[in-house]
């Protein structure tokens, strides 16, 4: 039996763990506090889309993903995936480029998709306010998963094909994984470790450890959450309530990992604006979180150029939960060389 190390069980790590053992593979998983306890993966929730302006593959990738994340549903018994929808909201006196070329994809992969006019949107989704002008393009078969829980969802799907969990921190050593001062091998090791990657492989890549906060304003869950959303033009997402935690407002904005970040004040004043029926609610909490950013806004997918049985994957540049089953079936494919290294995801 072909033998594997995957470092990291956030969404990658687990993602292409769960794939190797699915295809035979004995495979170890490493991480430092366990699946879903800490980091990006672990969050209440993530935006499930499949816009992604003129990009075939993220948008195809995301379509597969959802079917994975079906499948995984149904034999965990649980269920992680929200299907309220997606509403692009497109920039005012604008063209609206990126929501209009994603359309166009959406269109061409026949994905289901609508563009409203601002008289739709506030008859089928009153919450929002456009006041008149604009449009959206509609997702209606997009929507939100519960991260959390699609990642233990994922951890015991790999255990029950045989992967094994081991709680420790790994650094890399020739082509060792040293956990704990005990240094291991496999055929086969593989570094998912997140937004951890530049420090465990300086020099390596241009990835960078960056944050982005989330805003949570006291809202009740409804039984049947609204849309989530995106504005691009004011430079804001976010998730309906989905639980006592609240709606989630986010600034979509990439901050160095000690910088202030955008105060109460602003989302306070964008919710006054974009949602009247939140005006008074109180921001409950700020949540600060990293991830991996590339200066493409691409994966990184590649073997290490010295250690020969190494590969590093991550770079997801904040928008890489989304795909977790189709990109760890995509990662086990190019590793076990039935797909060639697609070169935009090289190390670089
Ligand atoms: C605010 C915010 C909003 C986002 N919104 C969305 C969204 O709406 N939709 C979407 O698709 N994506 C979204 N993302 C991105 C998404 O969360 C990430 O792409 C994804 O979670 C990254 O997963 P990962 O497995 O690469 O990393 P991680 O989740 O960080 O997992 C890495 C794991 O490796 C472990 N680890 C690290 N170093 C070591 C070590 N040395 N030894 C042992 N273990 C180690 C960590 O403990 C961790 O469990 C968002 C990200 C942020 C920050």
């Amino acid at each position: 039996m072909t033998t594997a190390i995957v470092v990291g069980a956030g969404v990658f790590g687990l993602s292409i763990a769960r794939e190797f053992a699915l295809r035979g593979w004995s495979v170890r998983v490493i991480d430092e506090r366990g699946p879903g306890q800490t980091g990006p993966s672990a969050a209440e929730s993530r935006v499930l889309r499949f816009a992604h302006g003129t990009d075939e593959w993220y948008t195809a990738s995301a379509l597969r993903a959802l079917d994975g994340w079906r499948e995984l549903a149904a034999e965990t018994g649980r269920e992680f995936f929200v299907d309220c929808g997606v509403l692009l909201i497109e920039p005012e006196n604008a063209a609206g480029t990126w929501e209009l070329d994603s359309r166009a994809v959406l269109e061409r992969l026949g994905i289901p998709v609508e563009r409203l006019t601002s008289r739709e949107i506030a008859s089928r989704f009153p919450a929002f306010a456009l006041n008149g002008v604009g449009f959206a393009v509609y997702e209606p078969t997009a929507g939100v998963l519960r991260a959390r829980d699609a990642v233990l969802a994922l951890a015991a799907s790999a255990i029950a094909a045989g992967a094994e969990l081991i709680r420790g921190t790994a650094v890399p050593d020739r082509d060792r994984v040293v956990v704990d001062g005990v240094p291991g091998t496999a055929d086969l090791i593989v570094w998912a470790p997140g937004p951890r990657l530049p420090a465990l492989f300086p020099g390596m890549t241009s990835a960078r450890r960056v944050r982005q906060d989330s805003f949570y304003v006291a809202a009740p869950a409804a039984a049947e959450p609204g849309p989530a959303w995106l504005d691009t033009g004011r430079g804001m997402y976010g998730v309906p309530a989905l639980s006592s935690a609240g709606t989630k407002v986010v600034p979509d904005v990439e901050l160095e990992p000690d910088a202030p970040g955008r105060g109460d004040a602003d989302v306070r004043g964008y919710l006054d604006a974009r949602f009247p029926g939140l005006r008074d609610a109180p921001v409950l909490r700020r949540e600060p979180c990293f991830y991996t950013a590339m200066p493409d806004g691409h994966f990184l997918l590649g073997p290490h150029p010295r250690m020969t049985r190494t590969w590093l994957v991550g770079g997801d540049c904040g928008h890489g939960f989304k795909h977790g089953p189709a990109w760890g079936h995509y990662v086990c494919d190019v590793v076990e060389g039935r797909s060639a290294p697609p070169a935009r995801f090289a190390l670089r």
